[in-house]
């Protein structure tokens, strides 16, 4: 089709262009035929850019002007003007278009929805018209921030040396990690591939190979139970490096961070990043992904209550548990009610609730008020540093509970108190370290690795291996932004002495992990460098960089929170016969597909 090619973008016309001829190709977004006049909303990605008809002197196009219909696809020429009536809210508010001629290149049936940002759309019509949702400004700047995203990355790597080498999509499924995806091997009936859950061992293959540095953008595939928050395929930065310890990874990337924020807006972000470890990220903010925006520390105080008069710190000091709390500047104000739906925070960890006490100006004031001594309250004083309008809430339970239930109420309060602001976006990276390698699924029976068992541990630990490996903490970090993991790797187990061992410990039969395993098992006894990296989680990153409320508005095409999608119908029936090439046969076929 032979048409007149745009000179300019429909957002870009501004006061220099007037007197100027210019082409726009975009689509309708609003026809207003005033009689007299008849104006065009233009739109493409850039913007949007009025067009003016007078039907008095073009009576030929304000009639075809007239049987246009919204978002049909158009060219129009004109030359710019200066507006009559400008509105300056918008980049080209200014001027328009003084049409000349225009021609129709696709007329458009009606939308379901009109493209705006500023029309409330449930989610499920946004994903079965995606390619209309798109259309819309801000999803059209989600996805060009992404790719934006995306080139500082391959600068950087690049910069760095790194070598951006492909991994397969059809591997084979090993038993760690999540449900794997499986697809049915034609050429080898009853064999499967499954689709990669990370390229963990192939990037560990290619440091034996001696790439050095490793990068790839890459899509890997969990099979779980969606929540609201995952995506069934998502997409990593997946990294590996040969010849560093923890602190070479952590750099780099901490670096491709400073060089992302310094690109893409300036901001020059504090390196190194804060660091905590595990233990001290669950004692002083009751999980392993704090968000450092605001402070509300929790405080240990079990020792101030040894000897208390108080029967349920008395009886919690006895048996060993944990009494912890956080202060709230100016809580003191909250009345007994919000303090009541404040206590629901930590309900559903199974407590029946938490302990207020007030600190005013007139005193103190607690419903266990008179249990308390006065040593106990100078103490609970010093620990929190006190001032007069404030509020501390406890918890006495097993650390297990304590903490968590701390972290949760952690985050009410700070909704509560407002103490994230909506203004101007506040970027707290934080790196978690010393993560316990092992942990016990009572489900299982065995001990499963709380990263992957490809971890290696602590040295310092190893000794712990035999004696308490519940112990063992592992060389693994995680990257928090804003309390949301945004990454996470380790350095790697390098010998297949020690490999073994870890298979072991997890249950893994010698037979097992030459089956699953024994590839890496190998290539480890052929000088395999220490190695280590980490995977970041593109998605994520792109969704708190935009400011989005869920992955699904930075994916172009996303699946559903059931793992739909639903612009394509995936996943859908197939035909008997190509289940009978593969050999499949259904056990319960759906009869209602
Ligand atoms: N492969 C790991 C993951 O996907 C990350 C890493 O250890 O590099 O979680």
């Amino acid at each position: 089709m032979r048409f007149p090619k745009r000179t300019v973008y429909c957002g870009e016309v501004r006061p220099t262009d007037v007197g100027r001829r210019v082409i726009l190709n975009g689509w309708v977004a609003r026809i207003r035929d005033l009689g007299g006049v008849i104006f065009l909303d233009i739109r493409d990605h850039t913007g949007i850019c009025q067009a003016l008809i007078r039907p008095a002197q073009q009576p030929e196009i304000a009639r075809q002007a007239r049987h246009l219909t919204v978002e049909s696809v158009i060219w129009l020429e004109g030359i710019v003007q200066w507006r009559e009536n400008p509105n300056p809210a918008l980049p080209t508010g200014l001027v328009e278009i003084a049409t000349e001629a225009f021609g129709l290149l696709n007329p458009s049936v009606p939308p379901p929805f009109p493209i705006s940002d500023d029309v409330p759309l449930t989610e499920e019509v946004r994903l079965r018209y995606r390619y209309l949702d798109l259309r819309r400004p801000q999803m059209q700047r989600h996805l060009r921030l992404r790719h934006r995203v995306y080139q500082v990355i391959h600068r950087y790597f690049d910069q760095q040396g790194f070598v951006e080498i492909e991994t397969p999509m059809l591997t084979r499924s090993t038993p760690e990690g999540a449900r794997d995806f499986l697809v049915p091997s034609r050429l080898h009936p009853g064999r499967f591939y499954a689709l990669p859950q990370s390229p963990q061992l192939f990037k560990q293959l290619l440091m034996v190979a001696g790439f050095d540095r490793y990068v790839q953008i890459v899509k890997c595939f969990r099979d779980e139970d969606l929540r609201a928050d995952r995506q069934p395929e998502f997409t990593q930065v997946d990294v590996e490096m040969a010849f560093v310890e923890r602190d070479d990874v952590l750099a780099l990337t901490e670096g491709l961070f400073a060089q992302l924020w310094q690109e893409l807006w300036d901001i020059e972000l504090k390196l190194p990043f804060p660091r905590l470890t595990y233990a001290e990220s669950m004692s002083l903010y009751g999980t392993d992904k704090p968000d450092l925006r605001y402070d509300l520390r929790i405080h240990t105080v079990t020792d101030l209550f040894a000897d208390t008069a108080f029967t349920i710190f008395r009886t919690a000091y006895q048996q060993g548990h944990v009494i912890a709390g956080i202060r709230l500047e100016g809580g003191a104000a909250y009345s007994r009610r919000e303090l009541e739906e404040i206590a629901e925070s930590v309900r559903p960890f199974g407590l029946p609730g938490l302990v207020w006490i007030k600190y005013d100006t007139d005193g103190w004031h607690s419903p266990v008020a008179k249990h308390l001594s006065p040593s106990e309250y100078e103490g609970l004083r010093e620990r929190f540093q006190l001032r007069e309008g404030d509020l501390v809430l406890l918890v006495a339970a097993p650390w297990q509970t304590c903490y968590p239930a701390l972290g949760a109420l952690r985050q009410t309060l700070s909704r509560r108190a407002g103490l994230i602001s909506s203004g101007s976006p506040e970027y707290c990276f934080l790196w978690v370290v010393d993560f316990p390698l092992l942990e016990y699924s009572a489900a299982e029976g065995r001990y499963v690795a709380r990263h992957h068992p490809f971890t290696a541990p602590l040295e310092e630990d190893l000794p712990l291996l035999d004696i308490a490996p519940e112990k063992v903490r592992a060389q693994a970090y995680d990257l928090i932004l804003n309390g949301e993991e945004i990454g996470g790797g380790s350095i790697r187990i390098h010998t297949a002495e020690l490999q073994q061992k870890i298979f072991t410990l997890l249950g893994i039969s010698p037979e097992q992990a030459r089956q699953k395993f024994g590839f890496l098992l190998e290539a480890l006894r052929y000088g395999a460098p220490p190695h280590g990296g980490i995977a970041l989680g593109l998605d994520r990153i792109v969704m708190l960089m935009a400011g989005a409320e869920s992955l699904r508005d930075v994916i172009a095409f996303p699946k559903t929170t059931s793992g739909l999608s639903l612009v394509d119908g995936a996943p859908a029936p197939v035909e008997p016969e190509q289940l009978a090439e593969l050999g499949i046969t259904l056990v319960t076929p759906d009869q209602t597909s």
